[in-house]
């Protein structure tokens, strides 16, 4: 082990008084983000202004940020590029592997997906038409259903609500071997367990920068093709940013080179600068140690609450390889409780029907944060301080 959790968490704002389990959902805010964006915002923008894109860089962050992601999810230089919504990245990268496969017409999917994921895949089979079609399997049957009608196989590797993970470099490769290309959604990956999309072969690969990446709210995506595709992949999307030469403004569209053509529109600055910040962070950190700590922070809360809330059923795999850097447990009265816990700054979320959910994000979590949750859990549990009405009301954001 290399990393030293104690100093990363150190380089955290992490509230008074609040245990913080949601950073699976929102990333707390890297302490040197605050100034990072204050400057950017006063000497940049404030400043430079316009000269901002060529003298402070603003232009080619999309690219650099990316390959500083890259090295947490095994990818070569050169092929992540950040920008734009997770969900717009689904869609681009699938309408490109689509194209890619001729003759071919079904999207593979799981049950256990983002619904955003297959929404943009519905709406993308239904402006295309003609036979296009969305394909969806239980997450265990995925590797069954793989046959030769079969397009593309598009996968969040870790499930948003088990936390289930799958068998990345098992599904690419039978993907493969029945014609297919993979889109691997990497929102619960990336940041969370070690990733070889270089070695695991796939095709193409989304994620978001927000959840344990910390870029903080609407931080931009990011998009990877593997570089065999680099210069075949035709995006779907075609923006100017992704243009071969944007300050030409030729009225034709010709693609960029590489991972370029896969940029839209103008990337968000601002937001930028964070996770800048943040990636300084994650600049010193191993993701084997990560995922080290981050199973075994999640064994203890299992443990903890099996032993303390038999009422409470857990959804995520016992077995810490199987799973992602969140624990989740089922609960009829899943989101009251959950409501409970937060008033006791015990924060997690609750994702419908029943599911209470917990990320465990090592490099600001800790063992006494774990004891801590599972103390007020079996407090509420136990008094069923979760009973009120208060707790019963729906908020917009779960
Ligand atoms: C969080 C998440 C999203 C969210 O998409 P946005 O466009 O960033 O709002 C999409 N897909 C998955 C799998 C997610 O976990």
């Amino acid at each position: 082990m290399t990393t030293d959790f104690t100093a990363t968490r150190a380089l955290f704002h992490l509230p008074e008084g609040v245990i913080y389990l949601d950073g699976n959902s929102l990333g707390p805010l890297p302490r040197a983000a605050s100034t990072r964006v204050a400057r950017t915002v006063a000497e940049e923008w404030g400043n430079l202004l316009i000269r901002g894109w060529n003298a402070a860089g603003w232009m080619d962050q999309p690219a650099r940020l990316g390959d500083r992601i890259g090295r947490l999810i095994g990818a070569e230089p050169g092929t992540v590029v950040l920008g734009d919504t997770l969900s717009i990245k689904v869609y681009q990268a699938l309408a490109s592997a689509l194209e890619m496969v001729p003759g071919r017409k079904v999207i593979l999917s799981d049950t256990g997906n983002f619904p955003s994921d297959l929404y943009m895949a519905d709406g993308l089979v239904r402006t295309l038409g003609a036979g296009y079609a969305l394909r969806t399997v239980a997450p265990d049957q995925v590797a069954g259903a793989i046959d030769d009608s079969v397009a593309v196989v598009m996968l969040t590797e870790v499930d948003y609500r088990t936390g289930a993970k799958h068998d990345m470099a098992a599904i690419t490769a039978r993907a493969h071997a029945a014609g297919a290309l993979t889109v691997w959604d990497l929102a619960h990956s990336a940041g969370a367990l070690p990733v070889d999309l270089r070695g695991t072969g796939a095709d193409f690969a989304v994620g978001c920068t927000y959840k344990y990446l910390n870029s903080g709210p609407g931080g931009p995506a990011f998009i990877y093709v593997a570089p065999r595709h680099a210069e075949a992949a035709r995006p779907a999307l075609s923006g100017w940013l992704g243009h071969e030469a944007p300050f030409a403004f030729d009225l034709a569209y010709r693609p960029g080179a590489g991972i370029e053509r896969m940029r839209v529109g103008t990337p968000p600055v601002l937001q930028m600068a964070a996770l800048e910040a943040s990636m300084d962070i994650w600049d010193q950190v191993e993701m084997a140690d990560v995922r080290a700590r981050s199973i075994a922070l999640g064994d203890a809360f299992i443990a903890g609450i099996e032993a303390a809330c038999p009422t409470l059923t857990l959804a995520s795999p016992r077995e810490g390889a199987a799973r992602g850097s969140q624990v989740s447990f089922r609960h009829p009265q899943g989101y009251a409780i959950m409501q409970a816990l937060i008033a006791r700054g015990v924060i997690g979320d609750f994702r419908a029907p029943d599911i209470l959910r917990f990320g465990f994000t090592p490099l600001y979590t800790t063992m006494e944060d774990v004891t801590g949750a599972v103390a007020a859990l079996d407090e509420i549990m136990a008094t069923s301080a979760w009973d009120r009405p208060e707790f019963m009301a729906k908020a917009r954001v779960t």
